[in-house]
């Protein structure tokens, strides 16, 4: 007979665990497709120090380690492979990985997003050694450094005046002379006396062996190149939701590509579910995303405790 499940979930972020710890819980029996690199955008991260309940603090991929292992110990069957496709249009729902079709009655999409970088050579290397995308999540290693914010949108501005908590001193780092960032908040930036700005220039390289030691600017109207000496280098250019996916499946995204759920997580496909920074561009934390994957589950438990498939 064929294996029709009760709920997918794809993605294994905080999200994608949590919604499967409450689904596990309610004997959902839920699979989660993990990706070929499970756990999310933490297990990138070194040291979280905001997710209630590790008053020491905790790496971000053994947080995500203790969240498979609790997952597992309610019953939670993980797939390590990437969902490729999906069918909304077909009753039971399909999502497919690169060799198993799978068939649902209900999904829980929590495929999340990605930080934009720049691209350079050092930028990666130097993850978690002074590069970061996320001043919430690292701003406080920062204390008393000098920090560059790279962009000219409001997340850049957000960063940078979050920053100035920290840090000696901030300077943006702006490709153009104008700016994306709405007119309150870039006022905001400009008049604080931490922040200063350096505009109409390409970021060439993240400079420093072990650690950040500073950024090397091309001034764009002369050429010339220009060290400037940071300990903190902070990309804030976007994010990119991972919904590639979905594309073609009617599933209602903004301009973005970010999903737009209709009535509290539900989409506009019945028996599919969004969590996490796939469709939240606004607050994008490992705790916001875990609770909107508990508020998925309970929403999908509902749904198909009167699915009549
Ligand atoms: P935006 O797309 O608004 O801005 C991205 C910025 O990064 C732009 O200044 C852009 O330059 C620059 N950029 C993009 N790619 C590169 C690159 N390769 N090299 C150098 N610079 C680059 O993204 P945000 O994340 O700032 O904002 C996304 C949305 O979220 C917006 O709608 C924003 O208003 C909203 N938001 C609202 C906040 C609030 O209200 N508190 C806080 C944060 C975000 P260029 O200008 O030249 O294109």
């Amino acid at each position: 007979m064929e294996n029709i499940r009760n709920i997918i979930i794809i993605g294994s972020g905080p999200a994608g665990l949590t919604a499967a710890l409450y689904a596990a819980r309610a004997e959902l029996q839920p699979l989660v497709i993990a990706g070929l690199q499970p756990g999310g955008q933490l297990t990138t991260t070194s040291e979280v120090e905001n997710f209630p309940g590790f008053p020491e603090g905790i790496q971000g991929p053994d947080l995500m380690e203790n969240m498979t292992k609790q997952v597992k110990r309610f019953g939670t069957e993980i797939v390590m492979d990437n969902a490729v496709s999906v069918d909304f249009s077909a009753r039971p729902l399909v999502v497919r990985t690169g060799t198993e079709e799978y068939r649902s009655r209900a999904v829980i999409i929590a495929t999340g997003a990605e930080a934009n970088w720049l691209g350079l050579a050092n930028e990666q290397r130097l993850r978690g050694k002074g590069v970061s995308a996320c001043a919430t999540c690292d701003g406080f290693f920062f204390k008393g450094k000098d920090i560059a914010v790279i962009g000219g949108g409001d997340s850049a501005m957000e960063e940078a005046l979050f920053l100035t908590k920290f840090g000696n001193s901030v300077t943006v780092i702006h490709r153009r002379a104008e700016f994306k960032a709405s007119k309150i908040m870039l006022k905001r930036a400009q008049e604080h006396p931490k922040i200063t700005f350096v505009t109409n220039v390409t970021v060439v390289e993240v400079l420093g062996e072990a650690t950040v030691t500073g950024v090397r600017v091309r001034h764009n109207d002369t050429g010339v190149e220009e060290d400037l000496a940071v300990q903190g280098y902070f990309a804030a250019i976007g994010h990119t939701p991972s919904t590639k996916i979905f594309a073609d499946t009617g599933l209602s995204m903004n301009e973005k590509g970010y999903i737009e759920p209709q009535e509290f997580t539900q989409t506009n496909i019945p028996g599919v579910f969004v969590a996490g920074d796939v469709h939240d561009h606004r607050y994008r934390q490992a705790i916001t995303a875990a609770g909107e994957g508990c508020k998925a589950a309970l929403d999908a438990e509902k749904y198909l405790a009167v699915d009549e498939l």
